[in-house]
């Protein structure tokens, strides 16, 4: 932290190994490092930071832009904020013409959640950023980066340009999803990005053009799926009636198989009637006879038994 409290009033460190208050969590010891690598600052003697967003080194960069955009006021700089019993510090408070607004500095990259979740806590608040805590990014030309990460808020990215001096750049969320729309500010005039970063974003005309070209590809991606499921439903209407007319044609054969057994079957039983009742002329004679010798026989039976009947026996 760039201030703690010495008597109850914001202090920066001078020398390594002063002690102060933590205006944070209510007076926890603290304690000053002030080396050449990392920027003179405070942190709790003993254990983590108290804010569990606060990680990472105090860099140079990170204290700079704290002090700049906090106009170096105390009240301004790791402001403590409290919602719904949860406290964060804002890394800045800048003055904005529609009220105060929070920037929070970003050196590091973040996850999508705490991103989120710092957007949320803070509502009103802007980020600045690095190269790296802007994560991994494309740029589209035009100040314009397809971005990895969904922001919710402005982003002001602290950058260089191809002769390598300080350009900021204030993006948007675009119209196009996953870009950020940008605008140049030259010379680090990092006022101006605070204060148009809460005027409302109008689409530009490389957003509207790359938004006609994510609809042609849309449309084309369309045509396409179309015409594939045009093709499908007619090879299966055509199976369909292949399929209707080979169980037909199989009908017709079976009733023609049907109708040929039956004739046939017919024709035999006819021959079979025929050959049972054309006799040859001997064979009619011979039955002729046989038919007389079995009269002939039934009437000597019927003879014998009247002259024997049963009541004799
Ligand atoms: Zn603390
Ligand atoms: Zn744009």
């Amino acid at each position: 932290m760039i201030y703690a409290l010495v008597d109850g009033k914001p202090t920066r460190p001078t020398a390594t190994g002063q002690r102060a208050a933590c205006g944070c969590c209510g007076g926890a010891e603290m304690i000053s490092v002030c080396g050449s690598q990392v920027a003179w600052h405070w942190r709790h003697a003993v254990g983590a930071d108290c804010d569990s967003w606060a990680a990472g080194k105090e860099t140079p960069w990170h204290h700079d832009w704290k002090m700049r955009i906090g106009e170096g006021d105390p009240a301004r700089i790791e402001r403590v904020m409290v919602r719904d019993g949860v406290t964060h510090r804002a890394d800045a408070v800048a003055t904005h013409p529609d009220g105060d607004i929070v920037v929070e500095v970003q050196h590091s990259g973040l996850s999508q959640v705490e991103l989120t979740q710092r957007e949320d806590f803070y509502g009103r608040m802007v980020w600045l950023m690095d190269e790296s805590g802007f994560g991994r990014s494309w740029y589209l030309g035009r100040e314009h980066f397809q971005v990895k990460r969904k922001f919710g808020r402005p982003v002001i990215l602290d950058t260089v340009n191809a002769s390598n001096q300080q350009v900021l750049i204030l993006l948007k969320p675009s119209i196009a999803p996953g870009v950020m729309c940008g605008e140049r500010l030259d010379g680090g005039e990092w006022r101006a990005a605070v204060d148009r970063a809460t005027a409302p974003l109008a689409p530009c005309e490389w957003c509207k053009r790359y938004m006609a070209k994510l609809q042609e590809k849309a449309e084309a991606q369309r045509a396409i799926e179309e015409a594939i499921e045009r093709r499908r439903q007619e090879s299966v209407a055509r199976a369909i009636a292949a399929s209707e007319a080979a169980s037909l044609a199989r009908a017709q054969r079976e009733a023609e198989d049907r109708k040929a057994a039956e004739a046939r079957a017919r024709r035999a039983a006819e021959l079979q009637h025929w050959r049972s009742v054309r006799l040859r002329p001997g064979d009619q004679a011979a039955i002729e006879a046989d038919l007389r010798r079995l009269d002939a026989e039934a009437e000597r039976r019927g003879r014998l038994v009247l002259r024997h009947p049963p009541s004799c026996g």
